[in-house]
């Protein structure tokens, strides 16, 4: 069901649905967001310093009634404050901001290029004193994991990445289930623009079901951690209604199929903020 997890390498369970937050304005639009989707079931937020909402997003879960232990929080370190200290500081905004004694996943938001080493050993402390649950990293492509574990003593536990029809990510995904880093799925509808593709709107038809909840599916059928955004409740219910169907084998490969290597968002290896 919603509340359904995955369990990372370290033994921390995180829920293979979550709430994505990214341009949602703080404020009422978030806390009126984050409460319609955690009584639609979501227990996990994921949001960053660089959304501008913790505030409202902290706002959105008091009000929600439900219990901090029960719920699965995340936010990102931002470029500007990579580096050691800077992140430390950084931290610790967020977790005011959140109104949080502990975080359940503080990820690298960017891999920015001479500072996410210094940055990973701030999450190490942080994880070790018991302030995070779990640490990982972002928009990391492959030899920016590599590189990263040469000198880690301790390997993320999630890589956050842009992965929906149209960007299936086959390699990283390969790597990264072979290292026991759960992928996370960011933009997995495409940022609402794969809604309209015939062979989606096929498949749902078939299930009664709409495009946003085949890509979804497909998302869970593939071990893939999934965080669709929407401030429209009926669409916040909806992506969260996905248990009462099951892709064949064989739609699953001709969703694959689409794949363009179609990037919505920044290039890893090629970004400039
Ligand atoms: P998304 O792929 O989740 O698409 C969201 C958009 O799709 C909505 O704004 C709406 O227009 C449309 N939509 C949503 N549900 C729908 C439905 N049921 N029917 C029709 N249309 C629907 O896009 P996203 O917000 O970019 O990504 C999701 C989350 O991923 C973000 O909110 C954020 O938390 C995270 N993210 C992370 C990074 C990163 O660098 N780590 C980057 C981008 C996003």
């Amino acid at each position: 069901n919603v509340q359904d997890t995955t369990t990372l390498y370290n033994g921390v369970k995180m829920p293979w649905l979550g709430f994505g937050v990214f341009k949602v304005k703080d404020g009422e639009e978030v806390v009126e967001a984050v409460k319609t989707a955690i009584q639609a079931g979501y227990r996990s937020i994921d949001t960053a310093k660089a959304y501008n909402n913790e505030t409202g997003v902290a706002q959105g879960i008091r009000e929600s009634g439900v219990a901090r232990e029960d719920l699965f929080i995340t936010t990102k370190v931002w470029n500007s404050d990579q580096g050691y200290e800077s992140t430390l500081a950084a931290f610790e905004a967020s977790m005011e901001r959140l109104e949080l004694e502990y975080l359940d996943l503080y990820l690298i938001h960017w891999p920015v290029k001479g500072k996410y080493k210094d940055t990973w050993r701030a999450l190490e402390k942080l994880h070790r004193e018991g302030r995070i649950r779990a640490i990982g990293v972002s928009n990391f492509q492959i030899h920016h994991l590599e590189d990263l574990m040469t000198d880690a003593t301790i390997k993320p536990a999630v890589n956050q990445v842009e992965l929906h029809p149209l960007l299936i990510q086959s390699e990283l995904r390969d790597y990264c289930s072979k290292h026991q880093i759960q992928i996370e799925a960011w933009s997995p509808l495409g940022q609402g623009n794969l809604l309209e593709h015939p062979l989606l709107q096929e498949i749902a038809a078939k299930y009664g079901k709409s495009p946003a909840q085949v890509i979804l599916r497909w998302d869970l059928q593939n071990g893939i951690v999934t965080i669709p955004k929407s401030v429209t409740p009926q669409r916040i219910r909806e992506n969260a209604d996905l248990y009462d169907f099951e892709l064949t084998a064989d739609e699953v490969e001709q969703i694959n199929g689409l794949n363009e290597n179609k990037r919505f968002g920044s290039d890893p290896d090629n970004f400039n903020f």
